[in-house]
């Protein structure tokens, strides 16, 4: 029930275009499309086998400075999946170790291998807002990608309201300090882990 649902959710973004953008951010110039490049944001299990959900993210040039540009996309920078999957394994990784991460992530349909869950978790991306479904924690995201699907509403998903439920992550960019990120709460988890690990060996 679970896995058909997120299933569901996260296919309803497939072929989704993502085209909103504003001035040049380098020059302030006039943004003139370009063309369109198709990006995957999750690969799915479905009864099917493996099934590719792609989103379509338009790319602009400057008319003044001639940069390239990309529309506002749901991937966070320097990142090759979705966002909402990315916070998924952010947010379980604060509970479960990497491969338990990695476990409950494929049982819930979406392709992910422990390298991947590991990076995310020790990069300086953001922890996600979480609510708790079925007693796991899913990021708000995610969540309000799958309530689409469950409230019924079945039209084709629109990128300008997936980049509001995902927080516009290819817009995020790391605090100096690394506050607050998935790597300094990791850095934690592990300092009490080591703490906890001397207690039990002095016994
Ligand atoms: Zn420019």
């Amino acid at each position: 029930m679970l896995t058909d649902t997120i299933v569901c959710g996260i296919a309803s973004i497939d072929k989704t275009l993502f085209s909103q953008t504003g001035p040049c951010p380098h020059c302030g110039g006039a943004a003139a499309p370009y063309d369109t490049k198709k990006k995957i944001y999750a690969t799915l299990h479905t009864q099917d086998g493996k099934k590719k959900i792609t989103v379509l993210v338009r790319r602009y040039h400057c008319r003044d400075c001639g940069k390239l540009l990309y529309a506002e996309e749901p991937f966070y920078p320097d990142t090759r999946i979705g966002s909402a999957i990315v916070d998924l394994a952010t947010a379980l990784s604060l509970v479960n170790s990497f491969s338990h991460t990695t476990e409950i992530i494929n049982a819930m349909g979406i392709d992910i291998d422990r390298g991947t869950v590991r990076k995310y978790a020790h990069s300086n991306l953001p922890i996600p807002k979480i609510n708790f479904f079925y007693g796991l924690p899913l990021p708000f995201s995610l969540f309000t990608i799958i309530g689409r699907t469950m409230s019924r509403k079945l039209s084709a998903a629109e990128g300008t309201e997936i980049l509001a439920a995902s927080g516009f992550p290819s817009a995020y960019r790391a605090p100096q300090d690394g506050t607050g990120t998935s790597h300094s709460i990791q850095k934690q988890r592990e300092k009490r882990g080591n703490q906890k690990a001397a207690v039990n060996g002095k016994q």
